[in-house]
């Protein structure tokens, strides 16, 4: 799995003249988008967690972009005048930390390409094409074992043709260390080397291979001519092979498991692999610091994941963060607080239920009198109760039960990756989340986030559950790198693939991007004359719990089966004898995709005569 990307954009594009004076050439557009930020994101798409991009000419262009990607780390060849790719490639190659992809910053190519490069055996792989005729190739000679021995733009001088160089790579640490140390010894007599150039020369101490995929669409760009190809050209071609790969849209309007990106489906296919090998072990530590990261500082707390629902989740907290002889006090206001006691219950856990409306916020006065009446050690609640949108205000309940000297357990399933949260601050020492809601990954995960000071208390405590112990996993992981029991192997792989796009548009920006898309469906009910259940103050934005409309037409099997024929997904909920139907925004939801489903709504509600 390949992590990291370097991109040497250091050039100055001199061939378009007057276009890149004041521009760095991948900047150029293609359709709306620059070559350049097209490149990252196929790369984020692919997996890549880092992407590192050697600038020179016109640098700020690169640092202005990599304030949009988060990924981005932008280093400046400020010799780039008097260098080439390979003086660039020389400045990055400090930050590189093992094996990655080396691309050129003028490329416009199809996504395949990263794929076929990371599932190739081969360490070090130079992607290459059938016959471009694209009158600037690069051709890539092959000695008989098909390691590279020559790159030129020679034809005739060509016996053992390979293909023609794309600018897309795969390459080792070691094998970039030995280009550096190749090009320090040699800079003082040829200081504009390209990188190719310097392949081919270390070839001889490590090998270098060529894969050829012969119909490859793809094109760099260096002059007028060659953006007129592409456009014309080539870039059609890229479209049209990547939208074959595209993945039937159905947009997930129930409250989990929520829409993901093709990238994260795709992230699932992968080689299978015994999941005690060392580097599935830490590609499991890896998600689990991202987990942590979503919602606390890495020093305080720690994430144990299991393969479950969030329901199990939750089971593995509130059987394991009980201490032997203490008491548990949950708050129920919806189905998701009413599941957290009725677990303690199976568990014989002596608890008390503090039953509060499902569509009213909490009277925090009656609860802090019945946190003062008894002596209890741990305090259970949902963030967002899923059940009606309600959004529990724990900045103020669990203080309160710190003051009462409580632990405290919060269900934050659906609040999770879908706006800022901060444990530490809310004063949560234990949270549990899915991998297949906000954050956007497959179900199949279950986690709680620790407090570690508090998970460590655990140690003593007799075992009262098994599959689900919260220390027994943290600890037999913590020696081993390895789960008790069989993980869900690929779904860690998309798990890994959401934290990176979460990363990537961060959760203040996912928040933005949910209230939206709420905001856009809140306006459509008026429009209808739908009503909601909860005020919309008290709405997290992340569930709408609509009232069904008093018309004897109207059915929610009618207008769920309506609202599947145009690709969305709606859920019920019936709270006592209200009847509802949810709307949730989680996951890959898109603003224009809620306008969408505003229009197929209006137009079923029109159909049976509600407006
Ligand atoms: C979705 C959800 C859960 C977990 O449900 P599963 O079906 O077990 O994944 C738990 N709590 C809340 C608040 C939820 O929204």
């Amino acid at each position: 799995m390949i992590k990291q990307a370097v991109i040497m954009a250091g050039g100055l594009g001199s061939r378009f003249g007057n276009r890149t004076h004041a521009m760095p050439k991948g900047f150029i557009e293609i359709d709306g988008t620059a070559m350049v930020e097209r490149s990252v994101r196929k790369l984020i798409a692919a997996g890549v967690e880092e992407i590192i991009i050697g600038t020179g000419h016109c640098s700020e262009y690169y640092d202005e972009l990599a304030k949009k990607y988060p990924c981005i780390k932008t280093v400046r060849n400020d010799n780039y005048e008097n260098t080439s790719s390979m003086g660039t490639l020389e400045v990055c190659a400090p930050f590189v930390r093992d094996s990655f992809f080396l691309l050129e910053s003028d490329l416009l190519y199809d996504s395949i390409g990263l794929f076929v490069l990371d599932n190739d055996m081969r360490k070090n792989l130079i992607l290459a094409s059938g016959k471009t005729n694209s009158d600037d190739e690069v051709y890539l000679e092959t000695d008989s074992s098909g390691v590279l021995c020559n790159v030129t733009k020679d034809k005739v001088s060509v016996k053992n043709l390979a293909g023609e160089l794309v600018g897309i790579s795969k390459i080792t640490k070691s094998f970039l260390d030995k280009m550096v140390a190749f090009y320090e010894r040699t800079r003082a007599e040829n200081a504009k080397i390209d990188y190719e150039t310097v392949f081919c020369r270390v070839a001889k101490e490590e090998p270098v291979f060529v894969r050829r995929i012969e119909y490859y669409a793809w094109t760099e760009i260096d002059d007028e001519a060659m953006l007129e190809r592409a456009e014309k050209l080539i870039y059609p071609r890229i479209k049209e092979n990547e939208s074959l790969r595209d993945i039937r849209r159905e947009v997930l309007l129930n409250p989990g498991p929520s829409t993901t990106t093709d990238s994260v489906k795709y992230a699932q296919v992968v080689a299978d692999i015994c999941p005690r090998e060392l580097e599935f072990g830490n590609l499991m530590e890896e998600v689990s610091i991202g987990l942590t990261e979503v919602c606390a500082d890495t020093k305080n707390y720690v994430t144990v994941m299991f393969g479950c629902s969030g329901t199990g989740a939750d089971e593995a907290m509130i059987s394991s963060c009980v201490p032997p002889e203490g008491k548990l006090l949950v708050v129920d206001n919806g189905s998701y607080g009413e599941r957290l006691a009725k677990i303690a219950k199976i568990y014989n856990i002596d608890t008390d239920v503090f039953k509060s409306s499902t569509y009213e916020p909490i009277d925090l006065e009656a609860l802090e009198k019945q946190m003062q009446s008894k002596k209890y050690t741990t305090f259970a609640v949902v963030y967002h109760e899923t059940t009606t949108g309600l959004l529990n205000p724990l900045d103020k309940i669990c203080p309160m039960a710190k003051k009462y000297g409580m632990t405290t357990l919060c269900d934050i399933v659906s609040a999770y990756g879908g706006m800022p949260i901060d444990l530490d601050k809310l004063d949560i020492d234990f949270a549990t989340s899915t991998s297949n809601k906000h954050i956007g990954g497959m179900a199949g995960i279950g986690f709680v986030v620790c407090r570690f000071s508090e998970l460590m208390k655990q140690k003593e405590w007799p075992m009262r559950n098994y599959y689900f112990n919260l220390y027994d996993q943290y600890q037999y992981f913590k020696k081993t790198k390895q789960t008790r029991f069989t993980p869900p192997v690929q779904t860690f792989y998309a798990l890994r693939q959401a934290i990176i796009e979460t990363k990537n548009e961060t959760v203040e920006k996912r928040f933005e991007r949910f209230s939206e898309c709420w905001k856009i469906f809140v306006a459509g009910l008026k429009e209808i004359g739908l009503k909601m259940l909860v005020k919309e103050e008290n709405q997290s934005r992340f569930i709408t719990a609509v009232l069904f409309p008093e018309n004897p037409k109207f059915s929610f099997n009618g207008l769920h089966d309506y609202a599947r024929s145009f690709g969305f997904t709606i859920y019920p909920g019936k709270l006592g004898n209200i009847d509802t139907f949810r709307i949730a925004n989680m996951g890959d939801i898109k603003p224009e995709e809620m306008r969408r489903f505003v229009v197929v709504l209006r137009d079923y509600m029109h159909s049976i005569g509600v407006c």
